[in-house]
């Protein structure tokens, strides 16, 4: 399948690029109920067959109590794949739902993190993938720049804060267009998360603004992942970076208008 193919390349891509799986690695793959972690978990599985490095692939998921239906349909369509999967019910996270319904994304994620550690630690993981598409680079940067005054985005590899986990996002390339076209040709269920139906969020608002802009501008979203990978600190207004020694201005018309000249 070409699509198969497209999401292979971009998914060995990123891999390679940041150097996110060596030698030796056991995986954990985060599903998270959606297609992105689908997507990954089997692009994964398909990779490990044909890289010229030895690695193994498993997988969890948190309940922290947001599915919209129950997750468990997922056990047997792992077990058919031969993928070892571990359901985590995160009891303090339960705990925090009951005591504080309204918690916001923060609080979501510090638990979900210490749960996901914990999880990955008892399958002998030394390595935790997620789900985060190309979609959730381009949104992150600019919630980032609107909101929180940063020029800044998801790391594509990182590790956890005391260096147990190599933390990595083999989607980074890969567009949700990909993933939404190659999760319906799978037998995986999709279970949704009840936050991913919210309405009026700056989520929204910004998936709203590219599917706006993409009519017009199809290619805005690789355009923002080549700008993450070509930065002109120089440029910008951080004084850390600043040497005007060595910054050669350019025609006015083409530092406002580049798509002009
Ligand atoms: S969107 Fe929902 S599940 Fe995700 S971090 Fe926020 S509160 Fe948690």
């Amino acid at each position: 399948m070409d699509l198969e193919k497209t999401l292979l390349r971009k998914v060995g891509e990123a891999i390679s690029k940041y150097d996110m799986i060596r030698p030796g690695d056991r995986v954990a793959v985060g599903l998270s109920g959606g297609k992105d972690s689908v997507t990954l978990l089997e692009a994964l599985v398909l990779l490990q067959k044909r890289a010229p490095i030895d690695f193994t692939v498993c997988a969890f998921t948190i309940e922290q109590g947001k599915f919209l239906r129950p997750i468990a349909p997922f056990k047997e369509y792992l077990e058919k794949k031969g993928v070892e999967w571990v359901y985590y019910h995160d009891n303090p996270s339960f705990q925090l739902l009951e005591d504080q319904p309204d918690h916001g994304c923060d609080m979501c994620s510090r638990y979900r993190r210490r749960a996901v550690y914990e999880v990955a630690r008892g399958m002998r993981a030394n390595v935790i993938a997620f789900g985060h598409t190309a979609d959730d680079f381009c949104e992150s940067f600019l919630r980032n720049a609107l909101f929180n005054g940063r020029i800044s985005s998801l790391p594509p590899i990182t590790y956890s804060s005391h260096k147990d986990f190599r933390i990595i996002r083999p989607l980074v390339f890969v567009t949700e267009d990909i993933t939404t076209a190659y999760a319906s040709h799978l037998t995986a269920p999709v279970i949704p998360c009840g936050c991913s139906q919210k309405t009026g969020t700056v989520r929204r608002s910004l998936r709203d603004y590219f599917t706006e802009m993409e009519k017009d501008h199809p290619r805005i979203k690789e355009s923002m992942l080549s700008a993450m990978g070509n930065i002109e600190l120089h440029r910008l207004l951080d004084t850390r970076y600043q040497d005007p020694e060595k910054t050669i201005a350019k025609p006015v018309t083409e530092e406002l208008f580049p798509m002009l000249t």
